[in-house]
């Protein structure tokens, strides 16, 4: 076995942006997560929005240009 090779695997403490700590076993000694196992909606069974970049938002204002839209062309019709 070459052990050059190999990198350190030392203790590791997650932080998860809900407050959230653990620890767990990595080759880095700290994590940064934004959801983990106590906050994410799979576990809690609370409907969460997870919005990134306001990506929702851009579908709403995109979803009413739409309708606004097909409005105008029923009107020509
Ligand atoms: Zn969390």
């Amino acid at each position: 076995m070459n052990v050059a090779i190999h990198p350190n695997y030392v203790d590791c403490v997650v932080r998860c942006a809900c407050g959230h700590t653990f620890k767990t076993r990595s080759v880095k000694s700290e994590i940064t997560v934004d959801i983990c196992s106590a906050c994410h909606p799979f576990f809690t069974g609370k409907q969460k929005l997870v919005d990134t970049a306001g990506r929702i938002e851009k579908f709403q204002r995109r979803y009413n240009a739409t309708k606004l839209g097909s409005q105008k062309k029923s009107k020509k019709a």
